[in-house]
């Protein structure tokens, strides 16, 4: 659907926030030749984004386990975005693994995702050698993994070759900016979005020259999605759980269970080094699905919730369609 916009394709744009929603934004517009000034309130560390502590797995046929047909068709635009614009993103599939007794849970998750396809031990061993433990597999070959650490900063310099500019440590209002506003504050916007709120994900770090992966392992669990990703240089980020809390820290039962997790893809994991205990909070709607929220010349972006790396770089697309030809996507747009 069209409707006019009502916004000037030549205004400025002022981004607020430079996690993976923003960023994402910054660079599309500026290589769309908008002036682009990003204002992120923590220094190029981004320890105070959410983003920081994401796994980074775009995996939607994964996620269709769990999540609506929504976020299935953003993540397949969004997966060809990456592809385009970070052509070294490794798109080497993931797989999905599970213990005799959580057999049921298996067949019910092969069941729900589509764009998969059964391994046996001896495929499963040609994959992942370190896999001998498990008899079969669900292999997803098309999706992909970033490491958030790496990737914002990349992002970060492309968007400054693209002629946008980034300041850290610029803690703004939204009301204090002229031209377009696209804010993409996550949990820090709830002071404008009283709907939002924060579900926490802890995850744990850890560090094992005994094991090589290759791309992420998903161990089917009956509460949350458990995994481990390798991250190279010997090290792997357990994530994530999923609980209903804003409070930041890692309780001992998530500790438990994540490192029990990692045990149970294998055993060497037992000796891994423990690097570090983090944890962020998701930025949640009441329906758990994204939102680009039109009001004048302020655009909010927001709830990514468990997908912000699958779903930032499609988010972005529809809201320059919205500013350069005032393109209406129903699903996610909502329009003052
Ligand atoms: C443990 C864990 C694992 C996850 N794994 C995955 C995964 O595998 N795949 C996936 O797709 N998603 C994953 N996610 C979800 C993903 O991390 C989030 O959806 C995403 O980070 C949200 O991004 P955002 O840009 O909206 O918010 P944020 O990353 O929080 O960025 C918002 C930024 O705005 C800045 N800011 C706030 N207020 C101001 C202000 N007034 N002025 C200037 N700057 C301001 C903040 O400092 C922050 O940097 C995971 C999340 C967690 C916690």
């Amino acid at each position: 659907m069209y409707q006019s916009s009502n916004l000037r394709g030549d205004s400025p744009v002022s981004i607020i926030g430079a996690g993976i929603s923003g960023a994402w934004h910054a660079l599309l517009f500026a290589l769309s030749g908008h002036a682009v000034t990003v204002h992120e309130r923590s220094d190029g560390g981004m320890t105070e984004s959410t983003s920081h502590f994401a796994g980074g797995m775009l995996a939607p046929w994964c996620e269709a386990e769990s999540s609506e047909p929504v976020i299935g068709r953003l993540g397949v635009r969004s997966l060809d975005l990456w592809r385009q614009h970070f052509p070294h993103t490794p798109f080497n599939g993931s797989l999905v693994v599970a213990h005799a007794r959580d057999r049921a849970d298996f067949e019910r998750f092969a069941k729900l995702t589509t764009n998969h396809r059964r391994l046996d031990a001896r495929g499963l061993r040609e994959l992942e050698p370190a896999l001998e433990g498990f008899r079969d597999a669900l292999f997803y070959p098309d999706e992909g993994h970033v490491e958030p650490r790496r990737v914002l900063p990349e992002l970060h310099a492309r968007i400054a070759q693209a002629g946008g500019r980034i300041e850290f440590d610029s803690d703004v209002n939204a009301d204090d900016l002229d031209g377009i506003v696209i804010d993409c504050r996550g949990l820090a916007a709830r002071d404008a979005e009283s709907e939002l709120r924060g579900v926490k994900g802890e995850m744990i770090v850890v560090e094992s020259s005994e094991v090589e992966l290759s791309r992420p392992v998903r161990l089917i669990h009956p509460r949350f999605p458990l995994y481990v990703i390798p991250r190279g240089d010997g090290r792997f980020m357990l994530g994530a759980t999923s609980i209903e809390s804003e409070d930041t820290g890692v309780s001992v039962r998530s500790a438990l269970e994540l490192l029990g997790a990692a045990y149970a893809v294998h055993p060497a994991f037992a000796e891994a080094r423990i690097v570090e205990f983090g944890s962020g909070l998701r930025p949640a709607y009441p329906d758990n699905l994204p939102r680009i929220s039109i009001e004048q010349q302020r655009i909010t972006v927001n709830g990514l919730y468990r997908h912000g790396f699958l779903l930032a770089p499609a988010l972005a697309e529809l809201t320059l369609g919205y500013v350069s030809r005032g393109v209406i996507d129903n699903e996610v747009m909502r329009c003052a």
